[in-house]
């Protein structure tokens, strides 16, 4: 479907255009909020497509806001490969980047007025102590006995909470609403945690750090943001999100709504996990072009387009589920099919002499950059009395279903003429090490004057003029459908064979200096992208085969 096609509204498009409608907002103001501890997957994809799609549809502004509360996992290394990614995608933030620790004098403040009104207090429970007093959804919690501290009291231990006066554990500031809840995340829920650590924004000014909670929707209602848009884990969360809104003198009132997250199958979606791929040295780092990061997909080849269509196509619902990799792969094909330039490589070579064709002879064959896309131009391909073509394309004898090189048959050049083999060169062990063939004359885009038709196209490339290369050919890393299922170890189904290298491939000339925004259509072979981090070697990664064969295989 393209942008000017109408599509149904999803549900929180629903919701925004009846605010707009009732007044409720007269802008739309919506945030990316990455953690930086990691790179960002496919998952993030489509959280960052829906926050600044929604902002661009319906004219209005999304920020880019760094949730940097927990200084001990977070990175720059993190922060500045968001911020690549995220522009990559095709998005622009509004304003400076946020971090949500520029919010964290604001945030103690507020911290402070919540004890001064008697809502906070600091416990000197320890994280186990606090919760077994937390209770269940059977049972109700019970309340800490340092619940009713004083005002007094409360202000001069925060005080000496954030002077690091307190060992790590000691206390924590927690905000006194119901033990009681049904809801577990109302049970005076920590606030503030003492971290004696080092912050990539902020240095060794705190050594207390706000939790996620108390200052997420704090840095929404700074930013002035409508709607914060998140993840279906936090529709518990949302009543203590609005706790906090209601019960802090805060300058706007943001509203969560959650949608289900992205999972695609044979695959890992989790910083987490996907940090032990890369420190278990499984991949070779974060932008491998298997990772289902969006650095290695852009490494790989994947266009922004075409990981904006699959995230389109995925919908927005409250239903969590698990997309066919199929899908993604399928709008990769299309996007390339479209827009990728041609190009020969011969990943298996083998040569063929033409015994009627001069050693001297260079003539100049000229082939479309695309076949159905004139505007894209032309390119050259030398053609030489030796070729190489792929050790697959020639039998000395086959069936009729064969529609490449066999002796005494005839085959074309893609664009170039017919040929006819007529001998195979074998070395001592019996193993074919060249083909001696000749042109049919006169066949440059033509059929061949004695009626005898070629029945199949190779590609082919000059043995004399041409491009060396390895190809790095990509499976899917893992193969289990649902590496990650059930509580199930994902590092057991890493499969063996997710990247093969091949040597020593010939590719035309006219890849000498290889395109690096878009992939190339091998022809027959796929879709190959150049290698940004190859150094001094032409390696290409290829994106993905031209026909899913996976579903054929399994
Ligand atoms: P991970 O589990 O990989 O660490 P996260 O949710 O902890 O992911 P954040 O950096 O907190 O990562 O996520 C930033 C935003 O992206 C959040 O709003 C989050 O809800 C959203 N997001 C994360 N994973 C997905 C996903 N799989 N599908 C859709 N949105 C996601
Ligand atoms: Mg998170």
């Amino acid at each position: 479907m393209t942008d000017t096609e109408k599509k149904p509204l999803n549900f929180i498009e629903k919701i925004i255009e009846d605010d707009l409608a009732s007044g409720k907002i007269t802008q739309l103001h919506t945030r990316f909020p990455p953690e930086p501890n990691g790179y960002l997957h496919i998952g993030h994809a489509k959280s960052i497509c829906l926050n600044f799609g929604l902002a661009k549809k319906y004219g209005g502004t999304c920020n880019l806001r760094f949730d940097d509360t927990n200084p001990a996992k977070e990175e720059i290394e993190y922060v500045e490969s968001i911020k690549e990614d995220v522009k990559w995608l095709g998005f622009e933030w509004h304003g400076d980047i946020r971090y949500t620790s520029d919010y964290f004098d604001q945030l103690y403040d507020w911290a402070i007025y919540l004890i001064k009104e008697g809502k906070a207090y600091v416990c000197d429970l320890n994280a186990d102590e606090i919760r077994e007093y937390r209770g269940n959804l059977k049972q109700a919690g019970k309340e800490s006995p340092y619940r009713n501290r004083s005002v007094e009291e409360n202000l001069k231990l925060f005080e000496k909470m954030r002077a690091g006066e307190f060992a790590e554990g000691a206390c924590s500031l927690r905000v006194k609403i119901d033990m009681a809840h049904p809801n577990m995340q109302m049970r005076d829920p920590v606030i503030y945690r003492i971290k004696h650590t080092d912050h990539h924004q902020t240095g060794d000014k705190w050594c207390i750090y706000p939790s996620y909670d108390y200052a997420h929707g704090q840095g929404d209602a700074i930013e002035g943001i409508t709607h914060s848009i998140c993840t279906l884990e936090f529709v518990e969360h949302r009543p203590l999100y609005d706790w906090f809104i209601q019960n802090l003198p805060v300058p706007h009132t943001p509203h969560q709504y959650e949608f289900s997250r992205l999972n695609v199958n044979y695959s890992v979606t989790s910083k987490r996990k996907l940090k032990q791929l890369v420190d278990e040295n499984i991949v070779s780092g974060w932008d491998d072009p298997r990772m289902p990061t969006i650095s290695g997909m852009r490494r790989r080849g994947f266009t922004p387009k075409s990981i904006r269509d699959f995230v389109d196509s995925t919908g927005v619902t409250k239903v969590d589920g698990v997309v066919d990799v199929s899908q993604l792969e399928f709008a990769v094909r299309e996007d390339l099919n479209t827009n990728a330039p041609r190009a020969m490589c011969v990943i298996h070579p083998l040569k063929v002499t033409l015994t009627n064709y001069p050693a001297d002879k260079v003539e100049e064959m000229s082939a479309p950059l695309h076949p159905q896309r004139e505007e894209l131009g032309t390119r050259t391909l030398p053609f030489t009395q030796t070729l190489y073509i792929d050790k697959a394309d020639f039998q000395e004898s086959a069936n009729k279903k064969f529609k490449r090189l066999v002796l005494n048959k005839r085959v074309r050049l893609r664009n170039a003429y017919i040929i006819e083999a007529d001998e195979a060169i074998k070395d001592e062990n019996g193993n074919i090490i060249e083909v001696k063939a000749h042109i049919i004359e006169d066949t440059v885009g033509k059929n061949p004057q004695d009626g005898i038709k070629a029945k199949g196209v190779i590609h082919w490339v000059s043995a004399t003029q041409n491009v060396d290369c390895d190809v790095h050919l990509y499976d899917r890393l893992f193969t289990d459908k649902a590496p990650d299922a059930g509580g199930k170890d994902f590092m057991e189904s890493i499969n063996p064979d997710s990247l093969k290298i091949v040597t020593g491939c010939k590719a035309e000339v006219n890849l000498a200096e290889p395109r690096t925004d878009i992939p190339y259509q091998f022809e027959r072979e796929g879709y190959f992208f150049a290698d940004s981090k190859s150094d001094g070697k032409r390696v290409f990664n290829r994106t993905i085969g031209l026909r899913d064969t996976w579903a054929s295989r399994s």
